[in-house]
C-alpha cells in the first residue's frame, strides 16, 4: 500500500476486458471460449461448386461425426454395428476406404 498513489477525484470502474473500458457479458465469452486452430483441410469441404449437402457430408467425415453404425450401435439407437453391404463393422474408415461394395460403387461413379 505504500507504493499506491491515490488521486483526488471521483473513482470509476474500468472493463480490462473490453479496450473502451465498457462491461459486456460477450467480452467474458471471449476471454473464456476456446480459440482453436483452424485445420489445414478446412477449406476443403466449402468449396464453391459443389452440392452443398455433399459438403455437409465431406465435413462431417473429416470430423469422424457422421453417424455410422459403430456409434449408433453404441449408442442403442440399433443393435448391430454390421456394415449393410459386408459383414464387417460399418466405421467411417470402412464405409469409405475398406468396403468392397462401396469401393465399387465410387469406381463405377468415377469411371
Ligand atoms: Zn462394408
Amino acid at each position: 500500500m505504500d507504493n499506491m498513489i491515490l488521486e483526488e477525484g471521483k473513482d470509476m470502474l474500468f472493463w480490462k476486458l473490453n479496450g473502451d473500458g465498457e462491461f459486456f457479458l460477450s467480452s467474458i465469452w471471449q476471454k473464456l471460449r476456446r480459440h482453436p486452430k483452424v485445420k489445414s483441410w478446412a477449406h476443403i469441404p466449402w468449396h464453391v461448386k459443389t452440392i452443398l449437402r455433399h459438403n455437409f457430408i465431406m465435413w462431417l467425415l473429416f470430423l469422424r461425426r457422421l453417424c455410422t453404425r459403430d456409434k449408433l450401435a453404441e449408442w442403442g439407437i440399433v443393435e448391430s454395428n454390421e456394415c449393410s453391404f459386408c459383414a464387417e463393422a460399418e466405421t467411417t474408415d470402412h464405409l469409405f476406404f475398406k468396403c468392397d461394395f462401396s469401393s465399387c460403387v465410387v469406381e463405377a461413379q468415377v469411371l
